[in-house]
This record gives structure tokens, sequence and C-alpha cells, in this order.
């Protein structure tokens, strides 16, 4: 089926592969599950590599078959004759020798230049499976395991000294392990990965690479620690998104303790608010909007019954003068569920709290109650529409829902039209809604927002006060005067009753030098930040299930 090139031909098929260029091309043809090309090399001498004297003694010819990029989304086959030459300066350490052919043969390669190329690029974008798939499209039939290791045959990206480093943590399994992120602050670029978050390990890195003057962290001690003791001599910055976070955080749990003050929850024995049994009411009115504390039907939702239940039994083992772990151990809960209950200074917190989740059915309540309205009543049909709209939840979910717009005797409600901006602001989601217009410009703020926040500033004058300190904070952030005025407004924090923001205070006094460094020079983890987010999108494209190396390997290239 080879086709033998006449004189013109060879020219023509070197347009189509021009890496085959100075190469003697004898004949193309299909061999059945690819294209096939055949050629020599025209080398007549060569120079040896162990000695360089050059020599035109041929010891043998034999054949290389190495992959090219495919044709047409075939697979190509060289097979190319090449020629191993005998040395013969006498002593000389290499007897025979073979010669590559530039930009197309390389030692021990299977794959020719251009392909291994293509498949290392396809690898890094897409890992193993993917990458094969594509691979295969591409006319290059390879396994993903080859796929992996030709990642991890590639060598490490080079780097200078680094002089403003940036790092940070990364979930390798959330919750379980992580990963120290290391980036070069000036050129944005990802400059090492090291497989744990211990403060020894960066420490190692630190002395390993001199010459940083300036470490951009997050508030984590080990960091801290390991920039003190191996590299004393560079300015250490506390990241600024770290430290809003922090702060966001803290006026969270005031607004937590705020809500509970203005609307303290019914206690356990009110009597529920039923229609009055002798007014003559045949028509029931809409139902109540539920709370957070009671369901649609007005029932006191089992949360807040169990939340009860445990802050006592708690509480009154607390007193008894039992230890978390005992209590953890006596009522079956976990150690750190335990000490959020012992360390709530009321059970309204802990409602607040437990209460304020948005639900995953905020988004299509609108089109619920749009549709109920319009007589469709059956929860499976129902579901069956907003399915389509992108629902994924159960059909459960929504007959509870709907269940409040069915009364007892049967007859159904009009669901009452619910606002199009639904899911912030339902009850449910009231301290983290309030805390977002804390935390945002009050100029970025919508009229609703902005008057909806003012009516509870006046309300609260801890609140207010609160929101005071965080826009001081905000303007010294934002103009970089942490050295002018941090010390001021830490002053003006602890002598206020803040007690939410003072575990924040405490936080800044403890590390004070770098957060005033934070807030004074003009290097931000953002960039860092956005990087892992790229990383941790490699980590999914492995399925999470990449080893250390492979993820390393990964993230530094791609
Ligand atoms: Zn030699």
């Amino acid at each position: 089926m080879l086709h033998v090139l006449a004189g013109g031909e060879a020219d023509l098929l070197v347009l189509l592969f021009p890496q085959l260029a100075g190469l003697v091309l004898e004949s193309v043809g299909d061999c059945g599950d690819g294209v096939r090309i055949t050629a020599r090399t025209g080398t007549a001498s060569l120079a040896c590599r162990g000695c360089g004297t050059v020599t035109a003694r041929v010891h043998e010819r034999y054949w290389r078959c190495p992959a090219d990029l495919g044709c047409g989304g075939r697979p190509v086959r060289l097979d190319l004759e090449v020629r191993r030459f005998r040395c013969a300066v006498p002593g000389c350490p290499v007897k025979t020798f073979a010669g590559q052919v530039p930009g197309l043969t390389a030692w021990y390669q299977r794959q020719s230049v251009q392909l291994r190329g293509l498949l290392e690029k396809v690898a890094l974008a897409l890992a193993g499976r993917a990458g094969s798939r594509l691979a295969a499209a591409l006319g290059a039939d390879v396994s993903r395991l080859t796929l992996i290791r030709l990642i991890r045959a590639l060598p490490d990206p080079v780097h200078g000294p680094v002089t403003v480093l940036g790092v940070d943590d990364i979930a390798k399994r959330k919750g379980h392990s992580y990963a120290t992120v290391l980036m070069d602050m000036d050129t944005h670029e990802l400059i090492d990965m090291l497989p744990d978050r211990e403060a020894g390990t960066f420490a190692d890195w630190l002395r390993a690479h001199p010459g940083t003057e300036v470490i951009c962290r997050d508030r984590g001690g080990p960091y801290a620690a390991a920039a003190r003791e191996a590299a004393p001599a560079a300015v250490q910055v506390a990241d600024r998104f770290h430290l809003w976070q922090n702060l966001a955080g803290a006026v969270e749990k005031t607004v937590v303790a705020v809500l509970a003050e203005l609307n303290p929850p019914p206690g356990p024995q009110d009597p529920q608010p039923s229609p009055e049994p002798a007014a003559p009411a045949p028509v029931p009115g809409p139902p109540a909007e539920p709370d957070g504390f009671r369901d649609a039907s007005g029932r006191p939702r089992r949360v807040v019954a169990r939340h009860r239940e445990r802050y006592a039994q708690v509480q009154a083992l607390r007193a008894q003068g039992c230890t978390i772990t005992e209590i953890a151990a006596r009522l079956q809960l976990s150690p750190r569920t335990t000490a959020r209950f012992a360390r709530a200074g009321s059970i309204g917190e802990l409602l607040v709290k437990a209460t304020s989740r948005a639900s995953i059915l905020d988004q299509f309540k609108p089109c619920l109650g749009q549709r109920w309205n319009d007589g469709i009543h059956a929860a499976a049909v129902l579901h069956q529409e907003i399915r389509g709209q992108g629902w994924t939840g159960s059909l459960l979910t929504v007959e509870r829902y709907l269940r409040q717009f069915r009364t007892a005797d049967g007859r159904d409600r009009a669901a009452r039209a619910q606002p199009q901006h639904t899911a912030p602001d339902t009850p449910r989601s009231r301290p983290r809604q309030v805390t977002r217009q804390i935390m945002t410009r009050p100029d970025h703020l919508d009229p609703a927002g902005a008057a909806d926040l003012a009516s509870l500033l006046q309300a609260s004058p801890r609140l207010a006060a609160a929101a005071a300190h965080v826009r001081s904070f905000a303007a010294i952030m934002t103009s970089r005067q942490g050295l002018l005025y941090l010390e001021d407004w830490l002053t003006q924090l602890e002598t206020d009753d803040q007690p939410q923001l003072h575990s924040f205070a405490r936080g800044i006094r403890r590390d004070q030098d770098a957060v005033t460094a934070g807030l004074a020079l003009p290097y931000s983890s953002g960039p860092l930040e956005g990087r892992n987010c790229k990383t941790k999108h490699i980590k999914r494209l492995m399925y999470g299930r990449a080893n250390f190396d492979l993820l390393r390997k990964m993230a530094l290239l791609n």
C-alpha cells in the first residue's frame, strides 16, 4: 500500500510535514490504522558525543518508528532509517553512537518532538482521561497514564530570587489536609507549592530561597512564625483580604447578638397565633410569613425545639462543672457543637444563627406563587416546571412549601405574591444580609438596602457604633493610612462596648506590626486568592484525586 515518492512529491509532503525537511523521504501510504511515512537520514558523518571527533564510519543501520503529529485526524507513524556510527579514537569511552534528527527526534522518545509538545499541552490543560480523549480526536493514541507521566517529567519553571512573596494555604481535601501556595507578588507567578501548611516546611523553603524582603501572608500563626524564624529581616504584611474577612465575621456576630436583643424569640409556652375560634371568619386569610422560628403553618420549627433542649442540657451540665468533652460524650454531640452551645450568651443568639440560613427554594418561590394563583396546585406538576428552570431539589421540599397554601378543610388559599428579590429579603437570611449591608460601601448600597440598614441602625445604637467602626476601618484600609490611624482606631474600639469586635481587636493586637504594614503597603493577596481559584479548578478537573506532586506540577506549569 506504500506509494514510492517521485521527484516533486517529496517537496509536496514537506509542505504538509515541515518537520521532515532535511530527511530523504522515500514513500508514504495507508497502513490500515493510520498514515506511514518512510524516510532515512541523509547524514554521512557525525561528531562523536564522547570526544567530538567527526567520523564517517557507519556501524549499522536500523529503524526508529516515532509517532508524529496526526494528519486529518489520523495517526501518523514515521519509519525512519538511522545510522549508528563507530568512533575510531583510541581510549574514547563511546564506542558507537546514533544521531538524532534535530527538531524531530530525541533520546529515548517514541514520539516526535512536535507530537510530544502537543501532548504536553493537552495533558496540562485536561490531565488524564479527558486529555486522552482529546488526543485521540487529534490523531494521537495515548493512554491517560502516558499523559500523566508526561506532566510529571516536565521540569519545574525556573525563577530568580523573589523580593515580595505571597503565601497562603489551599485545601487538598477540605477540612482534612492543606498545602501551601507561594507566589511572586511582583510578577503574579506561582513559585512553588509545599505539601502541607506547617511552619517548619515553609521555614525550610525560606532558608533555601534567601532574598525575600516582604512576605504577604494570611493571619494564620504558622506562616508568621516561620517568617520570623527563617527570614527575620523580611517585613511581614497581613493581607487585607483576610483582615476584611475576619472583620466581617466579627460584625456578623454583633448583628446576630443585636437581632436577638431586638426580636426575642417566642417562648416555648407562648400561645400560637391561632384564629379566634369565636370570630366569624369563614374565609381564611393569607398564611403568616414564616419568621424563621415558626414554619409556614405557624408551628414552632423542629430545629428551634431541638436547640432549646440542647442549650438547656449543655448549660445545666456546665453549671454542674462538667468539661466540654464530658458533656459531648454524655449528650452524644461533637465537641465543636457542644462548645458552641456552652459559649453562647443566650439561646436567642443560637436561634438567630440556626434559623438564618436561606432556603435553596427561595429563588423559585415567586414562580411557584404565580403558578399557584394561576390555578395549578399539583405539587408534582409545579416540581416538574421549576426543574425546567434549574431546581435540583426534591419533590418533598416543594410539597412542604405548598402546604402553607392548603388549609385544613381542603380549600386552597391564594399564594401571597412574593417580591422578585426574595432570597436576600427572607427573614431567614437576615444576619447575613445586614452584615453585607454594613460591609458594603454606603454609596454602593441600593436605596432600599440603605433605608433598611438606616432604620435598623436607628433602632440599635450598638450596631450603629459597630457600623461606624467598620467605616473608619475601611477608610484606613483604602487610603493605606494604617501607620497613622490604626492605633487610634484600636484604642477607640477597645473603649467602646462591642464584645464581638473586641476579639477582632485582640487578634490585631497580637499581630499589630504586620496588620499596620498591610494597611500601609500596596501589596494585596488578591492575585494569590485568584490563583487559588484556578488551582481548585485544576484539582476538580482531576476529580479531586490527584496526588500532590501531580497537582503541584499542573498548578505551577499552567
Ligand atoms: Zn569518540
